[in-house]
């Protein structure tokens, strides 16, 4: 199996720490398909016989004012609808306004959404954690929800058995 996928999320919210994680080799052409131009590809995730491609998006950035450009709008959306999956990032316990708003684009995307609580070493109180979780699930339909801790590698094996499930 080989696919595509996103790591969508606001800044700061460890897109990069897990991308550094997630990445075991470094290829400009990890796969045949013929799409593979259209995306940047940032990393790939090899485990046996599958493959992950994980690619950039560009403008999801909610930080971007050209977010709401609808040009930008329109190929962030596409790039999102031409993807297997994506992952959706956010920080445990902590909702933004760019949280609802990528939200909100992933809810009217056509593309499954895993939805990955990282961060979770931060967490003070553990109790937070699910009621954040059940919050969260709440904005929109994920296939499935994964907290982990990209900084210290926690719960990330999780998170590639997933997604390869989706390919
Ligand atoms: P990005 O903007 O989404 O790419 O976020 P970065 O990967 O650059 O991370 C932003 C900050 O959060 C950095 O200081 C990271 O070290 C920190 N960070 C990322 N993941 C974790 C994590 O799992 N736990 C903790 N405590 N910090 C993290
Ligand atoms: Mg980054």
């Amino acid at each position: 199996r080989c696919g595509y996928v996103a790591i969508v999320g606001r800044p700061n919210v460890g897109k990069s720490t897990l991308l550094n994680h997630l990445v075991g080799e470094k290829i400009a052409a990890a796969s045949r398909k013929p799409q593979t131009t259209r995306h940047r590809i940032r990393g790939v995730v090899t485990r046996g016989a599958d493959q992950l491609v994980l690619v950039d998006t560009p403008g999801v950035d909610p930080s971007t004012p050209k977010l709401l450009g609808k040009v930008l709008n329109r190929t962030a959306r596409a790039t999102l609808d031409d993807v297997d999956g994506v992952v959706f990032v956010v920080e445990a316990g902590r909702w933004e306004a760019g949280d609802e708003q990528l939200a909100g684009w992933l809810a009217a995307g056509r593309r499954p959404v895993v939805l990955v609580i990282n961060k979770v070493d931060k967490l003070k109180d553990k109790d937070v954690l699910l009621p954040f979780i059940d919050q969260v699930r709440g904005k929109l339909d994920f296939h499935d929800v994964v907290p982990l801790s990209a900084l210290r590698g926690v719960n990330v094996d999780p998170l590639v058995t997933t997604l390869i499930d989706l390919l």
